[in-house]
């Protein structure tokens, strides 16, 4: 998806004519041309007289985003808007956008007003993870947002691997418990989320993969031999069973399983020595 502009520069004006002549070029909307086959998103948003931003634009530079029915988009100052059409908005006016798709810093600025807290949170944290921005840039973005968006900015953590993670984190410090994230346990690994000392919470990615399904049991068991207790949720289970997964864990400290060792099991292969 190209701006007239950026056309008329790299083929020059008789180049630009030839390719909407031969329709190379094909018209979106005025100023604005799809040559080859631009994804169907990045179409609609300049076609509604917009750009694709906030968490649309995010997903397709590879950020975490929760999954949004629609396309995210935002005016991109000058065009006529189609009727109807649904525009983010960040805190302050609009930039001219000259591109159809919104950077990361740009993106995540409108983000803030259509994610609730937690997903916002996560959102930041996977920009830091992916290292697109420092909490320092990010805090920057935001200079002139609202003290309850600065507030929310303390408590995000580039260290967190996963959203999940992230929205669990940040559900669990609004309850006031304290959470450690990414400790690393000796014969386990490195577990997501750690509550009090026997507690670990794991969230597990978007793909579905045996070998990691078993690697996963793998450390479950190792852990459990260590004393742990281990919550496991997928992906999905966070996204669309969020009372399941927050009620669970909720159940879990209110039974004190974080500040105790469970009854330890042998793990497989100690049973399997003791044995012989
Ligand atoms: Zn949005």
């Amino acid at each position: 998806m190209y701006s007239a502009q950026h056309l008329i520069r790299r083929l020059g004006r008789a180049g630009f004519a030839e390719c909407i002549k031969n329709g190379i070029a094909r018209k979106i909307r005025r100023g604005w041309y799809a040559i080859g086959d631009p994804p169907q998103d990045l179409v609609t948003a300049v076609h509604r007289g917009g750009v694709l931003s906030c968490v649309s634009a995010l997903e397709k530079h590879g950020v975490w985003v929760p999954e949004q029915p629609d396309v995210h988009i935002r005016t991109s100052g000058r065009a006529a808007r189609i009727p109807d059409s649904r525009f983010c908005q960040r805190f302050g006016r609009d930039d001219p956008a000259c591109a159809a798709i919104d950077d990361t810093p740009t993106a995540v600025q409108y983000a803030a007003r259509c994610l609730d807290r937690g997903e916002f949170v996560a959102v930041c944290d996977s920009v830091m993870n992916l290292g697109f921005m420092t909490g320092e840039q990010i805090d920057y973005q935001f200079r002139n947002a609202p003290k309850r968006i600065l507030a929310l900015l303390d408590r995000c953590d580039g260290r967190a691997m996963s959203g999940p993670e992230s929205m669990i984190r940040f559900f669990l410090e609004g309850k006031h418990v304290k959470v450690r994230i990414q400790v690393q346990i000796d014969t386990v690994g490195q577990v997501d989320l750690l509550v009090g000392k026997h507690l670990i919470i794991e969230t597990d990615g978007r793909e579905f993969h045996l070998e990691r399904f078993d690697e996963d049991r793998a450390r479950d068991v190792a852990a459990s031999a260590l004393g742990y207790t281990t919550l496991r949720f997928s992906r999905d289970q966070v996204l669309y069973e969020w009372e399941y997964v927050t009620t669970s864990i909720m159940e879990a400290i209110a039974a004190g399983v974080h500040q105790r060792p469970s009854r330890r099991v042998k793990c497989a292969r100690e049973r399997f020595y003791t044995e012989l």
